[in-house]
């Protein structure tokens, strides 16, 4: 929601007036000085819509901000041009309504369109969030990086690595929504509070990292080349329920330098619908691109989103810190999720990340039963793993 500068406005002023947190207001407005703001100049409010009201008979802003328990002086900052004294009836201003709903339903089929769609509401609402484009599929996807927060410690979170697991991205998303709700308007989430992990961490989020492979999954054969490819690879079958990989028939979390020779003997040599680890380490832009971002970011732990078994991997090689096992013990007490620290399996995003960074990495298998999940099991696996998710801020 914006608002424009009057004479004497103030980010504290506004905090007040809105009961919204001023550091959120400072970060949804980073090209304004908070210090000095200029009469005229819009500001946004995050954790506000707006809503159109048409002036009836009796209408007065006195009434309606009792009615909608809003302060007299927000209906004033919203409708500059309106004289209060003079409410024309038929007359149409502006509501503030703060936002007290989710507005991303993970419990959908969730493809790109819908992440996509989602990203740009919650960015609309929540201007404090921040978004980059950290490089595209092989198709031309963009592949985002959502950030949220100001803390030094850069939590990192990733889903969709394989193409039928894709509810990892709505799981990631509805979760991501909960923490923003619970910001703006201070609550708590499962009696956490969780306005100290705004100052404190910085989260890192590419909530889909094989785009055109859940696209595929739940859209079927695009028209072009890329669908024919995929067919083909495919044996014909118009079915991709079982499609981990890329578009291009390479699983994504068998591309890393991590032992890759070793898996790759025992995987298939071409493309596939799954397991393909790739002709060599790195080919793939999805997977460069999250190289790339783990190199750029210093990531202080990383959980990647994968299904299905309720199990979390956490170690690689004996490389892992011992303080992965404390905060596997603390993921595990909070979502019943059962801790295995080696798996016969290497060349995936967290055996690498742990071999380069030496940082605690993670791959957690949601819910249970065989890939895809249906969504029934939405709500159940949402339920059973957000103190994951709250974990891996204040571990
Ligand atoms: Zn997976």
């Amino acid at each position: 929601m914006n608002v424009k500068v009057r004479k004497g406005d103030t980010f504290w002023y506004y905090a007040k007036l809105f009961n919204i947190p001023m550091k959120l207001i400072i970060d949804s407005n980073p090209q304004v000085n908070p210090s000095s703001l200029t009469i005229g100049e819009t500001i946004q409010i995050p954790g506000y819509q707006t809503v159109t009201h048409t002036i009836q008979q009796g209408d007065t802003f006195w009434k309606l901000a009792s009615e909608k328990r809003l302060s007299i002086d927000s209906l004033a900052l919203l409708n500059p041009q309106v004289n209060p004294k003079q409410l024309q009836i038929g007359q149409r201003i502006s509501i503030p309504v703060k936002v007290t709903y989710r507005v991303v339903d993970g419990n959908r089929p969730y493809d790109f369109d819908v992440l996509t769609q989602d990203v740009s509401t919650l960015y609309t609402i929540y201007p404090f969030l921040r978004k980059q484009v950290i490089g595209q599929s092989v198709m031309g996807k963009d592949l985002e990086e959502l950030q949220i927060g100001r803390g030094a410690k850069v939590v990192h979170w990733n889903g969709s690595f394989h193409a039928n697991e894709w509810i990892t991205t709505a799981v990631i998303m509805q979760f991501l929504n909960d923490y923003l709700l619970s910001l703006t308007n201070k609550e708590t989430i499962r009696g956490v509070e969780t306005s100290s992990f705004y100052d404190q961490v910085t989260l890192s989020i590419v909530p889909m990292v094989d785009p055109d492979g859940v696209d595929l999954v739940l859209n079927g054969p695009p028209e072009g080349e890329f669908g024919d490819l995929a067919l083909k690879i495919n044996d014909g079958q118009t079915d991709f329920s079982n499609w981990k990989a890329n578009i291009r028939g390479v699983d994504l979390n068998n591309q890393f330098p991590a032992k890759w020779e070793v898996d790759a003997a025992r995987k298939p040599t071409e493309p596939s619908p799954r397991d393909f680890p790739g002709y060599e380490p790195l080919t793939e832009p999805e997977t460069i691109a999250m190289a790339e971002l783990a190199g750029a970011r210093n990531f202080e732990k990383m959980l990647a989103f994968h299904t299905q078994g309720e199990v979390i991997y956490w170690g690689y090689e004996g490389l892992e810190p011992s303080r992965s096992m404390t905060i596997v013990n603390e993921f595990s007490r909070v979502s019943g999720y059962e801790p295995i620290r080696f798996v016969d399996s290497f060349s995936g995003y967290k055996d690498w990340f742990i071999q380069e960074f030496r940082q605690p990495g993670f791959t957690v298998e949601l819910g249970e039963g065989t890939n895809p999940l249906p969504l029934e099991q939405f709500d159940e696996i949402y339920q059973e793993t957000i103190g994951i998710f709250l974990a891996s801020l204040y571990m």
